[in-house]
């Protein structure tokens, strides 16, 4: 069961209970995957809290013991718990829950129970995949280089962005995903100088960029993929900006292995790009963890200073982006092991021509 993994420590958080509220450390900590859930956890027991429609999808995912509440909102049934049991030191996810909840538990709760407000500890715990977990990134990652491969097949001349990012995620779900991760990048021209492009009209020309960032969400596990290609032939500077990013990625993929900060991978990509000329350009961090969201921790960026352990699954993506020109970005995602690093993403890194 995945809630032994987390070993919550409630003495060195000085709390008798902690109330979880986002689905994703629900789903983690429980296996309720309906999106209205709460959980009660203490050190020896656990009771989830969720409404009729997932009665039966509740009793069937969980272990643990699912009360199905009508009429009230899921915390006033909790607070019925709380006052039972006596319990006096309540924590709750500081970054996770609603104010709207907080604020109704402060009012509802007797007198003398404490809400108390914790970090990140079941994050904490998502950051390191069992082996279970692996197994599902890595179907997740499959899937999402197979639909790539698909329906890139099929791109044509004119072909307008949303036209591409609907076949991609159409591709995707019939090779098992639920959904995609996030909201299919597709990038052409100039386009793709913004990171986070939104597909649009824009029609695919010759001598063009064509940017694609995708992620499958398959069992709820996300994969997340960039790559390029090239309607045309590329010029010289496309060429060149091109292999500096993919030299920087690789320099990063190789810094990847235990013990190293997080902060160390990201010097490693934008060390090779500010050689390059193009440190300016790199505008945003060089990756992220992944798994039951698309953005967990470690965060490959500047400042952070979590050390890498086996069995964290990040990507690797540093990117260059030229206003009126273009971006490139490629990333991959990356599983840390014993010794260093696994590609996960079989998808081949050359400049894909079309
Ligand atoms: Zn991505
Ligand atoms: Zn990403």
């Amino acid at each position: 069961m995945l809630a032994d993994r987390a070993a919550i420590p409630f003495a060195e958080l000085k709390i008798d209970a902690l109330l979880v509220s986002s689905p994703p450390n629900v789903r983690y900590l429980s296996g309720f995957t309906g999106d209205n859930g709460l959980l009660l956890l203490t050190p020896d027991s656990q009771t989830l809290f969720t409404d009729p429609r997932f009665t039966i999808q509740a009793a069937e995912e969980c272990r643990c013991e699912v009360k199905t509440v009508t009429k009230t909102p899921l915390d006033q049934a909790a607070v019925q718990t709380i006052r039972k049991r006596r319990w006096k030191r309540m924590g709750f996810e500081a970054s996770r829950m609603l104010y709207e909840m907080h604020q109704r538990l402060g009012e509802s709760l007797p007198k003398g129970v404490r809400l108390k407000p914790i970090g990140p500890v079941v994050e904490k715990f998502r950051m390191i995949k069992s082996s279970g977990e692996i197994a599902q990134i890595r179907r997740s990652v499959l899937t999402n280089s197979e639909a790539f491969e698909k329906a890139t097949r099929s791109i044509r001349l004119g072909a307008p962005e949303s036209a591409i990012a609907a076949e991609l995620e159409y591709q995707m779900r019939r090779l098992g995903a639920e959904k995609a991760a996030f909201e299919t990048i597709v990038a052409i021209g100039s386009r793709s100088a913004l990171p986070h492009a939104q597909p649009t009209a824009r029609k695919l020309a010759n001598d063009e960029l064509l940017l694609i960032d995708m992620g499958a969400c398959q069992d709820g596990y996300m994969s997340d993929m960039t790559r390029v290609l090239f309607f045309g032939r590329p010029s010289r500077r496309v060429r060149g900006m091109y292999n500096a990013v993919l030299k920087a990625q690789l320099a990063a993929i190789d810094a990847v292995r235990p013990g190293i900060t997080a902060a160390q991978v990201d010097r490693a990509a934008r060390r090779v790009l500010e050689t390059e000329g193009l440190g300016k350009e790199f505008v945003h961090s060089t990756g992220h963890g992944l798994g039951l969201e698309i953005h967990e921790g470690p965060r490959l960026g500047r400042r952070d200073k979590t050390k890498l352990e086996p069995g964290m699954a990040i990507t690797i993506e540093p990117g260059a982006y030229i206003r009126d020109f273009g971006g490139i970005r490629i990333e991959d995602t990356v599983l840390v092991t014993k010794n260093g690093c696994e590609v996960l993403t079989p998808t081949s890194k050359e400049l894909r021509l079309l």
